[in-house]
């Protein structure tokens, strides 16, 4: 998979930007706030995910225009693409790939992954559990379109039922359209784990082999998902990990209502790390954490691979100058075998002397 040329109208702080990008390794050299982020944020919206830092899609229309365009020409599985990307200030945007219009998210992700590491990620496993659940997220929506469907409309029935639990003026109408709330979550939400207990059980051994890479041998890092109590198995037959979710959300019905938050769901779930059987949260040093989220990204990669034959463009933002030695040569060893678009403010010739080196001054690309 490789990402040929972009070229960004009105994106961020881009007027009209081309540029062209090789196979291999790719540097995007420059002082802080010139726009180097701004274009691996373009190359990541070419997935059909969201933006990992943008709150509203407005963010990414340069100041003062109505709207902004990315286009890109692709090379993904021997074929060519054309892909065409608008965000207009008000209303839809529209995507196309090869002049026809496409299904954002399920098309996109069909024809163009990224694995993106960003120096946020470096604490993937010291934050909360919503930074893994986002983790596992952004992979799977690349994965598997459908799980990009279930996800989107679980977390539109998650905010409808929430606004009905804080209604409170219509709250006996709210209590007769309850039940049909719930039994959505439950069929839609089980799906959602299911997705991600499966994509965790393949994950969890190919993240402990890297990171006993990292480590030299000498730690083992595992990785167990976990969901809502009353489900033993996520991997289990659906209609008993169903009963079982309905169970856990009747019993805390009463609590939902009386704080007006839905309680019992994947949207609680959680990516449980340990290190040698102790969870990371707790006690992985900071070079521990470091290595685990270094290996979770890598796993990611290595996932794609296996899925379509084919690496995923690597995108590194800025993350090397935070990695010490043995880790840089962690990443710099493993980024072989695909394209890989790196910022850094100073070029520390780590990478191979053929990468190609692009500077970033103002919203131009040099
Ligand atoms: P650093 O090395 O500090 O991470 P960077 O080169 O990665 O810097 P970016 O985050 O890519 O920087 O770009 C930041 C610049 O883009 C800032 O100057 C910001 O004001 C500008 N910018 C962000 N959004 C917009 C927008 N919608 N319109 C115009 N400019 C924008
Ligand atoms: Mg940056």
């Amino acid at each position: 998979m490789r990402l040929d040329r972009l070229c960004l109208h009105d994106f961020r702080n881009y007027e009209c930007q081309r540029l062209e990008l090789q196979d291999g390794v790719n540097l995007l050299i420059g002082p802080n706030a010139q726009g180097k982020t701004n274009v691996l944020e373009a190359i990541f919206l070419l997935t059909g995910s969201r933006s990992w830092r943008a709150g509203r899609k407005s963010e990414l229309i340069r100041f003062g225009t109505p709207g902004a365009l990315i286009e890109a020409g692709l090379t993904s599985r021997g074929r060519d693409f054309e892909v065409r990307l608008s965000i207009p200030l008000s209303g839809r945007g529209a995507v196309t790939v090869n002049g026809v219009k496409a299904n954002r998210q399920s098309r996109l992700s069909d024809v163009f992954r990224c694995v993106l590491f960003a120096p946020e990620d470096l604490s993937l496993l010291r934050d909360g559990a919503a930074a893994r659940r986002r983790f596992l997220d952004t992979a799977l929506c690349q994965l598997r379109p459908r799980y990009a469907e279930l996800a989107a409309e679980y977390q539109k029935l998650i905010d409808h039922k929430t606004r009905l639990l804080r209604d409170e003026e219509r709250r006996s109408a709210m209590m007769a359209v309850l039940p049909d709330f719930d039994a959505r979550i439950v069929a839609v939400g089980t799906a959602v784990i299911r997705y991600r207990a499966q994509f965790v059980s393949l994950l969890a051994p190919v993240c402990q082999d890297i990171y006993r890479d990292i480590s030299g041998g000498r730690e083992t890092l595992s990785m167990r998902y976990a969901t809502v109590s009353t489900i033993e198995n996520p991997l289990g037959p659906q209609k008993e990990m169903e009963n079982a979710f309905f169970r856990h959300l009747e019993t805390h019905r009463e609590a939902e209502l009386r704080l007006g938050q839905c309680l019992s769901g994947p949207h609680k779930d959680d990516l449980v790390m340990e290190i040698d059987g102790r969870p990371c949260r707790a006690f992985a040093s900071q070079g521990q954490t470091r290595s685990a989220a270094l290996a979770m990204k890598f796993a990611e990669r290595e996932m794609f691979f296996r899925d379509c034959g084919e690496y995923p463009v690597l995108l590194l933002d800025d993350v090397l100058s935070e990695l010490d030695s043995a880790r840089q040569s962690y990443v710099v060893e493993h980024t072989p075998g695909g394209q890989a678009i790196i910022t850094c403010c100073e070029d520390t010739g780590r990478f191979s002397p053929s990468g190609r080196r692009l500077r970033v001054e103002n919203g131009r690309i040099l």
